[in-house]
């Protein structure tokens, strides 16, 4: 039963359940980040610590799970899956979770469904996702220097994620750079992340780092004095450049600009100095089946013992997800009191999925 995909004829899915997701504050959700693990082969500065724990796997949804939770959000109006972690990639059978959901890929009932990646399984998977239906992957890269990536990634290699990349391309796989702005770390690879990308075709987001993780000023990390605002980046950015302001929209909170000179697209995710909350569109499962409804506050929902319990019937899942969304804050708290809070309940990037 479990394993099913959603199917709006079938008496689990009475057509009363087809509405949108529609939260208190008029947002329509149409996007589910997923965390399939907690999991990871990196062990990036910004985001965990290097001796840090992972959850129990009795704890951990099973790929059957994670389908089912996901097949319910499709059935609810999401029309977007974005799979992430931990490392995706680094999930034993994550390939048939894809194959699975592709599913709704070909019923027309999903539009896309896409992952983000540290890129270091990338060679050897670019090609089996594309050939599922997944047609673009957000990887992440703070830097094009090798020892500077190896500092910051603590075990990656970069030159395992630029063949991922590489692969990714040659698959035909639309690929984003996704690169968190770190003070004093990587300010000065902008300009030639711009270059890069553009000469290869690839988007790249710039992205604020955020009071989230499994840290505590380790390796002489420390959030606060290596937060860079991006206000300030795209200033100095444009003293170089023409950018130029489009309404392209990735479905994400990415806030986008042409680089006229390369012809490639450049996003801003500012979650600290300019808020995007009045346009949100998302929510985030954990790997342990927890609806975060928000990443910058901790209303949450357990979503396991419901999964788990009820084996024959998603309505009691169909209707948790509905009194949640309605309990989807207007705005993250991200520099306001709700921050310490959020690190005392130990928000962790790498299970609620970035
Ligand atoms: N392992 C995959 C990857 O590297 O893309 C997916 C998970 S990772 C947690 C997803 C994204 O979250 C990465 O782009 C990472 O840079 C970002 N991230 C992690 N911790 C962050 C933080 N404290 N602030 C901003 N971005 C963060």
């Amino acid at each position: 039963m479990a394993d099913r995909p959603p199917d709006p004829a079938s008496p689990r899915y009475p057509a009363s359940d087809a509405s949108p997701l529609v939260d208190a504050y008029g947002r329509t959700i149409r996007y589910l980040r997923v965390s399939v693990t907690d999991r990871c082969d990196f062990r990036c500065v910004y985001c965990m610590s290097e001796d840090t724990s992972f959850v129990p796997r009795s704890e951990v949804l099973s790929l059957e799970e994670l389908e089912r939770v996901c097949s319910a959000f499709v059935m609810l109006g999401v029309r977007k899956l974005r799979l992430t972690g931990g490392e995706p990639l680094v999930r034993r059978g994550f390939l048939s979770l894809v194959r699975g959901l592709s599913r709704h890929l070909d019923s027309g009932m999903l539009d896309e469904l896409s992952l983000t990646t540290n890129g270091s399984q990338l060679a050897r998977h670019a090609a089996d996702l594309a050939g599922l239906g997944v047609r673009r992957v957000n990887v992440s890269l703070d830097t094009l220097d090798p020892e500077r990536f190896r500092r910051i990634t603590r075990w990656g290699r970069l030159e395992r994620v630029q063949e991922g990349l590489a692969a990714a391309a040659a698959a035909g796989l639309a690929v984003k750079l996704n690169c968190v702005a770190l003070k004093g770390v990587n300010e000065d690879e902008f300009d030639r992340l711009i270059g890069w990308c553009g000469e290869r075709g690839f988007d790249l987001t710039l992205i604020e780092v955020m009071p989230l993780g499994d840290i505590d000023g380790a390796g002489g990390f420390s959030r606060a004095a290596q937060f860079l605002p991006l206000t300030l980046v795209r200033e100095r950015l444009a003293r170089r450049w023409t950018l130029e302001p489009i309404d392209y929209q990735s479905g994400g909170p990415s806030r986008y600009v042409r680089v006229r000179e390369t012809g490639g697209r450049l996003g801003f995710i500012t979650p600290l100095s300019e808020s995007f909350c009045q346009s949100c569109n998302r929510v985030r499962l954990t790997a342990t089946g927890t609806l975060t409804l928000c990443l910058g506050r901790s209303e949450a929902v357990e979503l396991r013992p419901l999964v788990r319990g009820h084996p024959d019937s998603d309505q009691p899942l169909l209707a948790a997800l509905r009194a949640a969304i309605r309990r989807k804050p207007d705005a993250h708290g991200f520099g306001t009191t709700a921050c310490p809070a959020l690190a005392a309940a130990g928000r962790l990037m790498n299970l609620t999925g970035g």
